[in-house]
């Protein structure tokens, strides 16, 4: 059984006394949950405390992006190579940082390349934007991304990846996809694996669901076979709608190890 994945992606918001306060609410009800594995994707300037109010829970901390670089002269840059030491997972590849900073294909593999090489895990985002649904290119779209970042990987790599399935008309936008949408993308993504890597590689992958995930719908794709988590970004602010969303994997999770 893959444990469910409930990540939190704050993007730029949070003042300093938000980001401990949020955390310490999390921590409070969620922070030794066994079902499902818990990050908090804060941005940069409050991993390092964060990581110290959060240690001894069991959750988990990623950042938002990272340089393609390790070190050197990159004014501006955070490298994985600085945050691997509080962070497990980095996201790369979310459709903010390709459709506002211009990350092509190229860029977001390179990212990726440099998450694996600092011995952290990357969440790549994959997802089409709305023009492309219509056009029924979605899965020409998804299949694109991810073969530009994953195709040259080894078997050991990918086993670290996560993937998260975030059509881009949804994120923000209070429009999440169907349950039945997502699934059928995910079933889409995991072929691509299958047929890629083989079937032990792609039967371990997890595939998260993102775009308007809420405590309401949170259950309603938690419990669709292809998927094993969510990248929420707007719920994750508040502490009570975040939790029940994690506590809703759990639920599922409980449930289909019992075999219910
Ligand atoms: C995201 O930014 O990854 C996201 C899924 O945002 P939201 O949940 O607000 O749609």
């Amino acid at each position: 059984m893959r444990r469910p994945l409930i990540a939190g992606n704050w993007k730029m918001h949070t003042t300093y006394e938000q980001a401990m306060e949020l955390a310490r609410a999390i921590q409070a009800r969620c922070g030794m949950v066994e079902y499902a594995e818990v990050v908090l994707i804060p941005p940069f300037p409050w991993i390092v405390p964060l990581s110290r109010q959060l240690n001894g829970s069991s959750i988990s901390l990623g950042a938002q992006t990272c340089s393609v670089f390790d070190e050197g002269a990159y004014t501006g840059e955070v490298s994985a190579k600085m945050v691997a030491q509080f962070c497990r997972y980095v996201i790369v590849g979310h459709s903010e940082r390709r459709r506002l900073f211009g990350e092509t294909d190229a860029v977001v593999a390179a990212k990726l390349r440099a998450v694996l090489r600092n011995g952290l895990q990357p969440i790549l985002c994959v997802g089409e934007t709305l023009e492309e649904r219509e056009s029924g290119a979605t899965r020409d779209i998804v299949e694109r991304q991810i073969a530009a970042a994953c195709n040259d990987l080894e078997s050991g790599q990918v086993a670290r990846l996560v993937i998260a399935y975030e059509p881009v008309w949804a994120i923000g936008t209070g429009r999440p996809a169907t349950s039945a949408d997502a699934a059928l993308v995910a079933s889409w993504i995991r072929a691509w694996f299958r047929e890629r890597f083989g079937s032990g590689i792609s039967e371990g992958l997890r595939i998260l669901y993102g775009g308007s995930v809420t405590a309401a719908n949170a259950a309603d794709f938690l419990v669709v076979g292809d998927i094993e988590g969510a990248l929420v970004g707007g719920a994750s602010l508040d502490a009570r709608e975040f939790c029940s969303i994690v506590e809703a994997a759990v639920e599922c999770a409980q449930r289909i190890a019992e075999g219910g």
